[in-house]
């Protein structure tokens, strides 16, 4: 990495005349190779137009076609939990067409990604099944994965004998996930409160949807005839971490492990704090063995009163004891980020479900510009636009760094680009750090306003900064 003067200096970062990616961009004081290649985002686009197409196949002919499209996310998110804490079969991760998941899967592991500070913390705050295999599949094989999709109808190609079988000796699920959802389906789910397996857990209740794939999931069960729902789940997620820990297993609380800002592991000892706290509230004794841990979960989650609520008080107090809580505060940043964290059930510690319908509105816009369309960029000049768009992400970075920012607001095509960078967690990671100083965030929930403020601030910074180049 060399580097030169004062970056004030430079000429514009592109040109309209756009038929390749040059071989080196400026990024602050270094000179940096492409960050992002031409194929990966080709293959990009393919993939997004499959989420699309599949998406249109859910929803078509539905009464209410919003909501079939959300039981089919929370189906298939519980398909990826199902693939990444089960048994592999065979030597991870060398990627070749027979261990690629499903289109579905893919979808969520796709939307994890794109959040890589919690993609990155939940692969190293533990030692489970789930972290391991995050940390294995943190780079998505990109144009092997588009490889897989159909590219006139884009839709998924036959899956071998050899796919089928890896996936299905893995999840214990079927491959073929299926496009409609009927009130008979059923889905197996542990109680949280006393561990029975409940095995006829519906997805769907008509016209009542507290259904597992619904939004208002409650379910009383089979054994002790106790209702429980996704908060509580997470509740215990939670319980049995500090059980975990206090049994002497690596393991750090979601959402307290890495540094917002930096991106580095900064606050291994909160979660200490996090478990003195709760052991001088409730007076816990010591965690010996396998048995004891599920106990001790399951009483820690009664003395939390099941209440996520509780859980972020004790993270408060054990974090911010300078400051007391009252009621109707809104907690700090860092509680919040635990709430979260420990609100749903799963491995993840966020909402993949609701990521998703959130990323559907960046599909839609892509849709609109005709960026989903397969023959849109066939030959040689028609690519022009996405060679723009590269250089233009650079040049994005750049700004970053001029402007010394956290976060500054991408237009489409900036952040198409920049979608395809984060696929590869490792190297998002180090590009940033190495470039930037820090991984900077990549909120996709501000308010309109903020919004609004902060895209115009980007493109007047934009327009300050390269001359010639409308935002
Ligand atoms: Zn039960």
């Amino acid at each position: 990495m060399s580097e030169r003067g004062t970056y004030d200096e430079l000429p514009p970062h592109y040109t309209d005349d756009v038929s390749n990616v040059p071989p080196t961009f400026q990024i602050g004081i270094h000179v940096s190779p492409p960050l992002v290649t031409l194929t990966e985002v080709q293959a990009h686009l393919r993939l997004l137009s499959a989420f699309a197409v599949l998406k249109s196949h859910v929803e078509r002919g539905m009464e209410d076609p919003q909501c079939a499209w959300e039981v089919f996310l929370h189906k298939a998110v519980y398909r990826f939990d199902r693939f990444m804490s089960g048994k592999w079969t065979g030597p991870f991760p060398s990627w070749c067409e027979e261990v690629v998941p499903p289109l579905d899967v893919v979808m969520v592991w796709h939307t994890y990604l794109l959040n890589p500070k919690r993609y990155y913390e939940d692969s190293i705050r533990s030692e489970t099944t789930f972290a391991r295999r995050l940390a294995a599949m943190q780079s998505m094989p990109i144009t092997l994965i588009a490889s897989l999709i159909d590219p006139v109808s884009l839709e998924p190609t036959l899956p071998s004998y050899y796919r089928e079988a890896f996936f299905e000796l893995t999840s214990g699920l079927q491959f073929m996930y299926s496009i409609h959802t009927r009130t008979e389906d059923v889905v197996e789910l542990t109680c949280p409160r006393c561990d029975a397996p409940n095995a006829r857990v519906p997805w769907i209740v008509s016209g009542v949807g507290t259904g597992f794939g619904e939004a208002g999931f409650t379910y009383t069960c089979e054994r002790c005839e106790r209702e429980f729902t996704r908060a509580m789940m997470g509740v215990r997620k939670f319980c049995e971490e500090v059980a975990r820990r206090r049994a002497g297993e690596k393991v750090y609380f979601a959402g307290t492990l890495i540094d917002g800002k930096e991106g580095e592991i900064v606050a291994k000892m909160r979660s200490f704090h996090i478990v003195q706290r709760i052991v001088h509230m409730f007076k816990l004794s010591k965690v010996y063995e396998e048995d004891d841990i599920i106990f001790q979960a399951t009483e820690l989650a009664k003395n939390m009163q099941w209440s996520t609520h509780e859980i972020a008080l004790h993270v408060h107090h054990a974090l911010i004891p300078q400051k007391k809580f009252r009621h109707g505060d809104h907690f700090f940043p860092r509680v919040q980020e635990v709430f979260d964290a420990y609100s749903g059930a799963g491995h993840a510690s966020l909402d993949l479900v609701t990521c998703i319908l959130h990323q559907s509105v960046f599909l839609q816009a892509l849709e609109d510009m005709g960026w989903l369309d397969p023959r849109r960029f066939h030959s040689g000049c028609a690519q022009a636009p996405i060679f723009r768009a590269i250089a233009r992400y650079h040049a994005f970075m750049d700004l970053i760094v001029a402007k010394n920012a956290g976060f500054l607001i991408p237009t489409l095509d900036i952040d198409l680009v920049w979608h395809t960078h984060q696929l590869s967690n490792e190297n998002y990671r180090e590009d940033t750090l190495r470039l930037l100083g820090h991984i900077p965030g990549h909120d996709d929930l501000l308010q309109p306003a903020v919004f609004q403020e902060m895209f115009r601030a980007t493109a007047t910074g934009w327009m300050n900064r390269f001359a010639k180049g409308e935002y």
